[in-house]
């Protein structure tokens, strides 16, 4: 042990880190488990704990105290008001790399600079959540929860957001996935004990553009589906965010589409706001005679969607359905 420990201190960050572009599927899902762990359950007030769905619920993570990570977004917070929300959030990031639990995470996987800069930047993406010139909080929906069991996240508007805005602070990276992993992910993606999906934020998104699918993690997974939503992904190079459509008011939810036939067949299936009001999708009397297990896994909003890229021409009959229906989960149970 004492060698291996000895060549991974050695190897960990010494300082300097650098915003990367490139991530890998394996470092991502690690990363996000845990910085999602550390800056939005750890961060989570009030009697209803955040709760984030990891890629892995199976794995352990070095305890944090919330004091420490409270104390740094809070730092943060009177950086960006007295100089600027770069410097502030390279501060964050750095003083998070200080962390013992962060410490000891990088160096018990023996991370070298590369994924140092990979995971500080991904940490970036949460600290910027927390920035105060912000237009969006992370929050609870119960809208869900007679599916899914508990409450889950969902983004909310503090401020008026106008159609054509980017909402920059809600950012999510993307990693290349391997056609093995893309497989892996497929057969493991939100199994509970019964076969069906819970997952119910989009991990996974193809790109026509690239004609491949990608790994999505981040703050900006959050956004939940809705058949009338008001925003649209927005691709930044290798980070995705999102651009307002429709006028969102303050403490509205803001709701992207993940595509057309994400929960069942025509979203037969889908629990959103617009299909309560208008008794479509989950809510009309089609849903009714259905398995019930089905339409449950049908419409938790299931990792992987064929989402409409702004940046790219879409043609949007270019789906691949089989797809679809396999990452929504209607057909995982195997
Ligand atoms: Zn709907």
């Amino acid at each position: 042990m004492a060698p291996a420990a000895a060549v991974a201190r050695s190897s960990s960050v010494k300082g300097a880190w650098r915003p990367t572009k490139i991530m890998n599927m394996e470092d991502l899902s690690r990363d996000d488990d845990f910085l999602s762990h550390l800056l939005v359950e750890k961060l989570g007030t009030g009697e209803v704990p955040l709760i984030v769905h990891k890629m892995d619920s199976s794995r352990k993570l070095p305890k944090a105290d919330p004091y420490d990570l409270l104390q740094i977004v809070r730092r943060m917070i009177s950086t960006a008001k007295e100089k600027s929300p770069t410097l502030a959030i390279r501060g964050a990031v750095d003083e998070l790399l200080r962390l013992n639990s962060v410490k000891y995470y990088l160096t018990t996987l023996n991370y070298d600079q590369k994924q140092v800069n990979a995971f500080a930047t991904h940490a970036s993406r949460y600290f910027e959540l927390y920035l105060p010139g912000g237009s969006i909080e992370i929050a609870h929906t119960s809208r869900y929860s007679h599916r899914t069991g508990k409450p889950e996240l969902c983004i909310l508007a503090t401020r008026p957001l106008h159609p054509g805005m980017v909402i920059t602070e809600l950012k999510g990276s993307m990693a290349d996935l391997t056609e093995e992993e893309d497989k892996e992910l497929k057969r493991t993606d939100g199994r509970h004990a019964d076969g069906v999906a819970i997952r119910r934020d989009f991990s996974v998104i193809h790109s026509k553009q690239m004609k491949k699918n990608h790994l999505f993690l981040g703050p900006a997974r959050f956004v939940n589906h809705d058949c009338d939503h008001n925003v649209e992904l927005f691709r930044e190079g290798r980070y995705i965010t999102f651009r307002v459509i429709k006028m969102i008011g303050v403490g509205e939810e803001v709701t992207a589409h993940y595509g057309d036939g994400y929960f069942g067949e025509n979203n037969c299936h889908c629990l959103c706001a617009t299909c309560e009001k208008n008794g479509r999708g989950g809510y009309g009397p089609q849903d009714l005679g259905d398995d019930p297990s089905e339409s449950s896994s049908g419409s938790v909003q299931g990792a992987g969607s064929d989402v409409e890229e702004s940046e790219a021409e879409e043609d949007t009959n270019d789906v691949n359905v089989n797809e679809r229906s396999t990452r929504r989960g209607v057909q995982l149970r195997s």
